[in-house]
């Protein structure tokens, strides 16, 4: 390590505070540090390059530095950079809004935040505030899944079940019904994926009792992300929407994971032929480039709040950076990118190729179990799980032979962005297979 490597780590060690991390683990593993980012990799300060193989917390879906999305941010940058989105608009948050109504049929009015749980909080209280304009006052709790998780802020990990995450926070948190025994599959040709009659009826008879005082279902369509990238069956999603309509309850998509094409679809809940009354994204909606997020909603919920002023019937959620132009601009260049070069069917190709591959490692390591996956989403949990932190060893062997991998917990998985090449993927195989091996990282 040079001299300016030690230096720079050093400094950030003395005044950083990195995010989702024990920041002791930084003495045995200090940050890599990045010079450049192109494509699939990052460059790296020391010499050679790393596989970008989660997208960099799932938000890379076009990759590093994709050309489009440069000029485009470039184009709003010579513009103007932010404005104060109340009372004002511009014609590129009108294009981006546009285009995102299109999405779905039923959603056709967007409101804007600045990151994933944001946008989770926003979705929570438009559906509160609805009831209480609606006077619909015995509803006023929300059910959620186990294993669910949608964000970091006090709603947001409210309705999330991770503990690892919400436990030191319990005292200022809210309840929440969360629905367990969930229809789990592998992948699409599960029998469950089809039909999942049985565990519906059990989860339908434990649900009636809350059906009176819920406002809104939150959930992550199909995939659960952080929850360790549990996939679960398409009718359970088609079977719950149609109860939330029948007993009058709103659904929430938080799709900030699973939107813009990272399930072979456009958004997961195509998988199951549904429209929610909220949509949540975030993460891919820029290509990673800069923080957005958008709630799309109905007009039926639009409508509530839309009358004469008078307190407490507008939505009054204000965030400094809704509707940023820079933002919005590369969002805008993205969902063009995505219509024109259908990204999201490439994600459907990548789901056999990355499946077939980590079958592959699971059977030549016998290292791994549970493959799973779906569109450009790929997990397997370690079987041998008696060291102390096995996921954290592989982590760090991966990274030295070449790939940012990050497992959650003992899950691996790759989420690489969608446009990733086949060599880069025959790449993060080897390192993958290499970083289950025994031996201690340099
Ligand atoms: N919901 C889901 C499904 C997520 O995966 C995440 C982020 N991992 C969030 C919400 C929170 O988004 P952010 O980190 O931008 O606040």
């Amino acid at each position: 390590m040079n001299a300016h490597i030690t230096s720079l780590i050093t400094k950030d060690l003395q005044h950083i505070w990195h995010p989702c991390s024990q920041m002791k683990d930084y003495l045995l593993f200090p940050p890599l540090i990045i010079t450049g980012a192109q494509g699939s990799y990052l460059e790296l300060a020391e010499g050679g390059k790393v596989i970008d193989a989660i997208s960099s917390w799932w938000c890379k879906t076009l990759g590093h530095q994709h050309p489009r999305l440069k000029n485009a941010l470039l184009r709003q940058l010579e513009q103007f950079e932010h404005v104060i989105f109340a009372n004002t608009t511009h014609e590129t948050i009108v294009q981006l809004s546009e285009k995102l109504t299109q999405l779905m049929p039923t959603l056709n009015k967007v409101f804007y935040a600045g990151d994933g749980s944001c946008a989770v909080e926003v979705a929570l209280k438009m559906s509160l505030h609805a009831r209480q304009i609606t006077r619909e006052s015995k509803k006023t709790k929300f059910i959620a899944l186990k294993n669910g998780y949608h964000g970091e802020t006090l709603g947001a990990l409210s309705v999330s079940d991770l503990g690892l995450y919400r436990t030191p926070y319990q005292s200022l948190l809210f309840d929440a019904y969360f629905i367990d025994d969930l229809p789990y599959v592998l992948n699409k040709y599960d029998p469950l994926w089809f039909d999942c009659t049985e565990h519906w009826q059990r989860i339908e008879k434990k649900l009636m009792p809350y059906a009176e005082t819920t406002t809104a279902i939150i959930l992550e369509p199909i995939v659960q992300g952080v929850g360790g990238m549990q996939i679960y069956s398409q009718d359970f999603l088609k079977r719950l929407r149609s109860w939330t309509q029948q007993n009058g309850i709103h659904l929430i998509a938080d799709e900030i994971m699973t939107g813009i094409g990272r399930t072979g679809k456009m958004l997961a809940c195509q998988h199951a032929g549904i429209e929610p009354d909220f949509l949540c994204l975030s993460k891919g909606l820029t290509g990673g480039w800069l923080p957005l997020s958008a709630v799309l909603t109905t007009d039926t919920i639009y409508q509530y709040f839309y009358a004469d002023y008078q307190p407490h019937t507008s939505f009054l959620h204000s965030h400094t950076h809704s509707g940023n132009a820079l933002a919005a601009s590369v969002a805008l260049e993205v969902l063009h990118i995505m219509a024109e070069e259908k990204w999201h069917e490439q994600a459907s190709r990548l789901e056999e190729v990355m499946f077939a591959m980590m079958t592959d490692i699971a059977e030549q390591t016998g290292k791994l179990t549970r493959v799973r996956g779906i569109g450009a989403i790929v997990a397997a949990d370690l079987v041998d799980t008696t060291a102390a932190r096995p996921g954290f060893e592989v982590y760090r062997r991966a990274a030295a032979l070449g790939a940012l991998l990050r497992p959650l917990g003992n899950t691996i998985y790759w989420l690489p962005p969608l446009n990733i090449e086949m060599a880069t993927l025959e790449e993060l195989m080897d390192i993958t297979m290499g970083s289950l091996s025994e031996g201690d990282v340099e």
